[in-house]
């Protein structure tokens, strides 16, 4: 309660910590939920794999209607619990419906991804109503007063409950909680304070995002019915495969093939990263299955410092045909007893390996 909105007009630190505690209850009361923030912590709860969108990707509507649940459905429990205040919580009468959240979906490459890109996007979504500029009406003569709330946008209703009596607070269903009664619509938008349109939207997105991703943000969704609040815009972010790297977390893992030759003798081959191609030595006598390891020339980590490492994975290329001179020479190779495997200690198996990397 301390951290009410209503108690904490436009202070962003309380409405940060009322969310925090919003979040707590949601994780408390749902099991499940509980189950994965033991677990996984605050991402295991967050919307999308990261859960970077603020508390749970939660808005205060959501937060609210969370409450509602211990309070009974559709009022607003805060003015319960407070005994009821003048016309709404704190006052404040509630416009119009609040316009739908709009989703869409961005595609990055892994480049854009290692650096962080600024995208601007064209969406098509309801925009205000320049005409009435959102009122819906036809002019300032045309709106009146709702006679059912009296202009409050709210009706109250006294109920019996088993903690005795309580009052709730419910929006007005004549004026959809605006207060007011349109008598001649805008002939633009038909009363409804909005119109189709398209606006081009720029967003900012950080380095090490990754596929499933959402990014929310607030107010640039759907505009409300009559001066209803925007809704959000939710960007889920969709990674473009690489032609050759390919994504384990913030690590880049790329399959080396050696010519046989070269991995016995010893070479240096030039390997994509995602800065560029980079030179790199082959050991004489390396093995198939080796791990070369590329530091910080990985990806980003989202929300800290540092960064991954490419990972090269050598393989060793057998032609999958021969002609009769190179039959011959293998065939001589064939009987040279250095030829025949003779693994050591120093020789790892592939698992064994993957240990050291991950451990
Ligand atoms: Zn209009
Ligand atoms: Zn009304």
């Amino acid at each position: 309660m301390k951290y009410h909105p209503d108690r904490n007009p436009d202070n962003k630190e309380a409405e940060a910590k009322f969310k925090e505690a919003a979040e707590a209850y949601e994780v408390l009361s749902d099991g499940d939920k509980r189950a994965r923030y033991d677990r996984f912590g605050h991402a295991g709860v967050g919307q999308g794999a990261g859960g970077f969108s603020g508390a749970g990707g939660m808005t205060m509507e959501d937060i609210f209607s969370q409450f509602g649940d211990i309070f009974g459905e559709g009022g607003s429990p805060f003015e319960s619990f407070f005994g009821g205040g003048a016309g709404g919580r704190g006052g404040r009468r509630r416009q119009g419906q609040r316009g739908a959240n709009l989703r869409v979906k961005v595609k990055l490459d892994l480049g854009e991804i290692a650096n962080g890109v600024n995208k601007k996007i064209k969406v098509k979504k309801q925009v205000i109503c320049n005409t009435c500029n959102g009122s819906g009406a036809k002019d300032s003569g045309s709106v009146s007063t709702c006679s059912t709330c009296r202009g409050s946008g709210y009706v109250r209703q006294v109920r019996s409950t088993f903690l005795g009596q309580m009052q709730t607070t419910t929006t007005c269903p004549t004026c959809g909680g605006t207060g007011q009664m349109i008598t001649a619509k805008c002939g633009t938008c038909k009363g409804d304070g909005r119109v189709l349109g398209q606006e081009t939207i720029e967003l900012d997105i950080p380095a090490g995002v990754a596929e499933g991703m959402q990014l929310s943000l607030q107010g640039k969704g759907n505009a409300g019915m009559r001066g209803g609040g925007n809704g959000d815009l939710l960007v889920s972010i969709e990674e473009i495969e690489h032609p050759s790297l390919q994504r384990d977390g913030n690590n880049l893992i790329y399959e080396l093939y050696l010519n046989f030759a070269d991995a016995a003798l010893g070479t240096s081959v030039e390997v994509p990263t995602i800065d560029g191609k980079v030179k790199i030595k082959i050991p004489a006598g390396t093995q198939a299955g080796k791990i070369l390891r590329l530091k910080s020339k990985g990806l980003p980590a989202v929300q800290s410092y540092g960064k991954g490492d490419q990972l090269i994975h050598t393989s060793i290329w057998t032609p999958k045909k021969l002609s009769d001179a190179e039959r011959k020479i293998l065939e001589q190779m064939r009987n040279m007893s250095n030829f025949d495997p003779n693994p050591g200690k120093s020789e790892k198996g592939f698992f064994e390996k993957m240990k050291d990397y991950f451990t």
